[in-house]
């Protein structure tokens, strides 16, 4: 009796913490595409009898290709801070909800025994000030990894002024970590989140993350019950912004993230568009439209995977991309149009650059010329490429697609 009454406060408790996540970007939900939020979780029943429960989980992909089942949550929803955009901000009127780092470890280690979580996000509102609230969510992860034997995914939060030797250990114990920077510049950031300090707090933690991985050599093991967890590689590291809650352009928002991409290897920005929350400053302001998040992740991917420089994004006079058009489709109408390139010669760089050929359908592309000419977009079909976008930007074995205006 006194377990179901404890355990059914835990997780009643940890299902108003979870539920309050969908604000979060499903990092590792769906690589490649947009971020999905609520909706596609799917309520799981935690434990038979208690049936007031049900919890979260999110169906993900990890970079490896796994599937698993991902809790994502906060160890509190107490917050001391008051950013402008966040329902958690200190004053705002909730049932707030915390757990301490043992209790909250036995719990997941519950939810992970029962098959409903295999892996876990883990975030946190601020109690106490970052160095505090960060040793808190280590301390839940050590507890979990080194007392409870938990050797699944683990994505762990790195908070607002946390120090360097947490990130450190938090790099020592997560397959994945992150700094939200939620704005693409200090002056941004004033308007979103007055208290956080974006060099000092946000992107100081993002370079040690950088350096660390440069520098050190990475742990081969968590501990004796994890040997191999990782491979003896460091964590990957991610961020978010909050899109257009500060007026901020798409050039301001890029060119940060081009900087993360080049110069500290960041695995991937995610563009959490902007909802205004009732109670909020900010609850007058407009939600920012999907296609704004669509065409960021778009040209984020250009820059990050596709060799494209920032200078080469069809921004418009006011710094945004254009709503209507995909920017890699924008920029091959403007500079392949009148000069198709060579399917046959072109090389792996250039075949990128082609609307409708991707990294894999490009090295397809290369590995199907050693077998032979390419003599029309027929010879495409099987490779990944979406030919119909692809073939008005190619010739064939010097000539255009039957049906593509040649504009020679
Ligand atoms: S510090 Fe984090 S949880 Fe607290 S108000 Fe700001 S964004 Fe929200």
């Amino acid at each position: 009796m006194f377990y179901n009454t404890a355990m059914k406060d835990a997780l009643s408790r940890l299902q108003s913490l979870s539920s309050q996540m969908s604000f979060e970007p499903d990092a590792e939900c769906n690589a490649g595409s947009a971020p999905r939020r609520a909706p596609y979780s799917s309520p799981v029943e935690c434990t038979p009898g208690i049936r007031d429960t049900d919890i979260y989980v999110h169906p993900a992909v990890l970079p490896n290709g796994q599937r698993i089942k991902l809790f994502k949550t906060l160890l509190t929803s107490v917050c001391e801070r008051d950013c402008y955009y966040c329902p958690f901000r200190a004053g705002r009127d909730f049932r707030r909800a915390t757990f301490q780092p043992e209790e909250f470890a036995r719990l997941f280690a519950h939810l992970y025994e029962r098959g409903i979580a295999e892996g876990i996000f883990i975030s946190s509102g601020m109690a106490g000030g970052g160095i505090r609230t960060q040793d808190r969510l280590i301390e839940t992860i050590e507890i979990l990894r080194f007392k409870l034997g938990f050797r699944g995914y683990v994505h762990l939060k790195i908070m607002p002024g946390a120090e360097r030797a947490q990130v450190e250990r938090a790099m020592q114990i997560a397959d994945r970590v992150s700094v939200n920077l939620e704005a693409p510049n200090s002056g941004r950031l004033a308007q979103l989140a007055p208290h956080k300090q974006f060099t000092e707090e946000l992107l100081a933690p993002l370079k040690w993350v950088d350096e660390i991985r440069r520098t050190q050599s990475p742990p081969l093991m968590f501990g004796s019950s994890t040997a191999g967890q990782r491979g003896g590689r460091w964590p990957s590291s991610v961020t978010q912004f909050v899109t257009g809650g500060a007026g901020e352009s798409d050039l301001e928002l890029l060119t940060t993230t081009a900087y993360l991409y080049r110069h500290l290897k960041l695995k991937r920005a995610y563009f959490s568009p902007f909802n205004p929350i009732p109670d909020t400053p900010l609850e007058n302001q407009p939600p920012t439209p999907a296609i704004r998040e669509r065409r960021l992740y778009q040209a984020s991917f250009l820059l990050r995977d596709y060799g494209f420089d920032l200078e080469e994004m069809p921004f418009e006079a006011d710094g945004c991309l254009p709503a209507q058009i995909d920017p890699k489709q924008a920029w091959a109408q403007i500079n392949l149009s009148g000069r198709p390139l060579e399917v046959n010669r072109a090389e792996r760089r250039e075949l990128l650059r082609v609307p409708g050929i991707g990294p894999k359908s490009a090295e397809a592309i290369l590995r199907a010329r050693r077998q032979g000419k390419l003599r029309d977009p027929s010879a495409l079909r099987g490779l990944g490429i979406v030919v119909a976008r692809a073939a008005p930007f190619l010739l064939f074995d010097g000539k255009r697609a039957a049906g593509q205006p040649d504009l020679f």
